[in-house]
């Protein structure tokens, strides 16, 4: 799967315009220098617009994956912002970082990893009153759907739910919520899907496991024709709430 992923700009749904947009809604100085932390950063998509729109702040980029990280420090490095990104490996329900030291939490479309209402609640002690966590996850997006889709997600993310339910979450887990919307479909597509789907050949012509790589790419394949199918049922929500 990293191999699959390694060379892509980003490993899940979003965009720059999309990341710029939920930074502005957390209503932060920009002049201020923030700790901030992009958790589940894969190749840094989110981390270097932050590191670019918040000049004074450092961000700690945190993945599990080491190739991942290596090619965020070199994109860093090329964008100028290397200085003000520490990488960390780390596992996301255990990131060795103080406790309340956080001013922004940032993660984009990672936290299903360890499940949303585990996420928001762990992650919510390295906040220092008063931080921001923004954060990226699979949402319905009406009351009802297709059994074929629900079948789908309840298999593959059963946390999966509507708006409501993942404010209602963060309100449990003790924050404020102060926005959601929902990201635009470009974020899948032409931002996500197409680049992955062009990696799809090369991918399976260099994997030393040929069947498994046909595996992984017709998973995804499936999720691919899936989202085509039944975009208007389920999206990716971006949540911002203040601890
Ligand atoms: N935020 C990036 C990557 C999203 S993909 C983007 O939007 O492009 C999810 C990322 O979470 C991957 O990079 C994966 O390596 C990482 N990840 C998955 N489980 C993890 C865990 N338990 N701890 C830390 N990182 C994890």
């Amino acid at each position: 799967m990293a191999d699959l992923h390694a060379k892509g700009l980003r490993q899940g749904p979003g965009s720059d315009r999309t990341t710029l947009r939920a930074l502005a809604l957390t209503g932060l100085d920009d002049s201020i220098p923030l700790q901030v932390a992009d958790f589940g950063c894969g190749t840094g998509a989110a981390t270097l617009v932050l590191a670019e729109a918040l000049p004074s702040s450092t961000i700690t980029a945190v993945d599990l994956e080491p190739r991942f990280l290596e090619d965020l420090r070199e994109r860093a490095r090329e964008r100028g912002v290397g200085h003000r990104i520490n990488t960390l490996e780390a596992s996301l329900d255990d990131v060795p970082l103080p406790e309340a030291s956080l001013d922004l939490i940032w993660s984009e479309g990672a936290i299903y990893n360890l499940g949303f209402a585990e996420g928001v609640s762990l992650w919510r002690r390295l906040l220092r009153p008063g931080g921001i966590l923004v954060v990226s996850e699979i949402t319905w997006t009406t009351r009802s759907r297709p059994d074929e889709l629900e079948d789908y997600w309840r298999r593959e993310y059963p946390e999966i739910d509507t708006a409501s339910a993942k404010l209602k979450l963060l309100e449990d887990a003790g924050y404020q919520p102060l926005a959601y919307f929902l990201i635009p479909e470009t974020c899948w597509i032409e931002e996500f899907y197409r680049p992955l789907e062009a990696r799809f050949p090369e991918f399976i012509r260099s994997a030393s496991d040929k069947t498994a790589a046909q595996a992984i790419v017709a998973a995804e394949e499936r999720e691919i024709e899936l989202y085509e199918s039944f975009r208007e049922y389920f999206g990716y929500g971006m949540y911002l709430a203040r601890y």
